[in-house]
C-alpha cells in the first residue's frame, strides 16, 4: 500500500479518523464503523494507515467506545493506531482513572478531546491537568477538535499547551475557518504544538498554514468516515501540492514523518 503522488510512492497515514457504533445514526449518517470499514477505504485511498478515535455521541464517559477503539486496533495493528477520547466532565479523578486504564491498560496510543461535543473549556486547570499529566506520563499525544465554537479555540487550547511542552498536542482542522490564523499564531509561537489539515477547505487559509509553520508542523488528516478520505487526500496531494509546491521531502513530512516522530518522542 502506498500513496501515489506525481510519480512518486509515499508511506501514508491519516491522522484523524473515527470508528465506533452508535444506537442511531447522528449528524452525518454513520452509525456503525469499524475497523474493517476503515481498513477497506484505506486502500481504496491507497493510505497505509489511520488514527482512529470513538464517533462523538450524546453524553457519555466513552468507556465503551475506548474498549471498541482496543478491540479494532488489535485486530489491524498495523494499519490502525487508536486514541481514547475522555469526557472531562466526568471530574479529575475519574479522567485520571480513566486514563490509566485506556493509555495503561488498554495501550491506547493518544488521547481526543472536543471541546464542543463535550462541552468543556480547554484553558480550565482543574479538569485538564489529569490530561496532560497522564499524556506526559504515558508519552502520548492530545489531539483537540478545533475551530466552529470559541470554546475549541487554538488561542484557549494554548493557554494550558504552553505550560506543557513535553507534551505534543495536535489541533485537529487547524481552525477549520475563521480560527486557522490563530492556529497559524499559536503553532508558531510552541514547539509542542501541531496542525491537522482535514476539514478546512479554502485554498487560502490552507496555503497561510504551509507557509506560516513549514511542512515540519503540519500533519495530514480527513476526519473520516465524516469526510471521504479521497476528498481530503486530494485537497494535499494534489491542489496543496501544486499551489504550496510541496517537494517529496515535504510530503514524506505532511503524509507520515511528523506524526511518526511525535509518537516516537517517547517510546
Ligand atoms: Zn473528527
Amino acid at each position: 500500500m502506498a500513496l501515489r503522488i506525481n510519480d512518486s510512492e509515499f508511506y501514508a497515514i491519516d491522522a484523524h479518523s473515527h470508528l465506533g457504533r452508535r444506537k442511531t445514526p447522528l449528524g452525518h449518517g454513520v452509525a456503525s464503523f469499524l475497523g474493517e470499514d476503515l481498513v477497506r477505504n484505506l486502500d481504496e485511498a491507497g493510505l497505509d494507515c489511520a488514527v482512529a478515535f470513538p464517533l462523538g455521541a450524546s453524553y457519555t464517559d466513552y468507556s465503551e467506545a475506548n474498549q471498541i477503539m482496543a478491540e479494532e486496533m488489535a485486530k489491524f495493528p498495523k494499519r490502525i493506531i487508536s486514541f481514547c477520547r475522555i469526557n472531562p466532565n466526568f471530574g479529575p479523578e475519574a479522567t485520571a482513572k480513566a486514563l490509566d486504564h485506556c493509555l495503561g491498560t488498554l495501550k491506547l496510543r493518544g488521547i481526543k478531546l472536543h471541546p464542543e461535543i463535550e462541552f468543556f473549556d480547554p484553558n480550565e486547570a482543574e479538569l485538564m491537568e489529569p490530561i496532560y499529566d497522564a499524556a506526559r506520563r504515558y508519552h502520548v499525544p492530545i489531539i483537540f477538535h478545533t475551530g466552529m465554537s470559541s470554546k475549541a479555540s487554538p488561542g484557549v487550547i494554548a493557554e494550558l499547551a504552553a505550560q506543557h511542552k513535553d507534551v505534543p498536542v495536535i489541533l485537529g482542522h487547524m481552525g477549520v475557518s475563521e480560527y486557522v490564523k490563530l492556529a497559524v499564531a499559536v503553532a508558531r509561537q510552541n514547539e509542542n504544538i501541531f496542525l491537522e489539515t482535514s476539514v478546512v477547505g479554502w485554498m487560502p487559509l490552507l496555503l497561510e498554514a504551509f507557509r506560516g509553520v513549514g511542512t515540519s508542523k503540519i500533519l495530514f488528516g480527513s476526519d473520516h468516515p465524516y469526510n471521504p478520505l479521497a476528498m481530503e487526500v486530494e485537497k494535499i496531494a494534489k491542489h496543496v501540492t501544486k499551489a504550496a509546491k510541496l517537494k517529496q521531502d515535504d510530503l514524506k513530512k505532511v503524509f507520515a514523518d511528523n506524526f511518526l516522530s511525535i509518537l516516537k518522542h517517547d517510546r
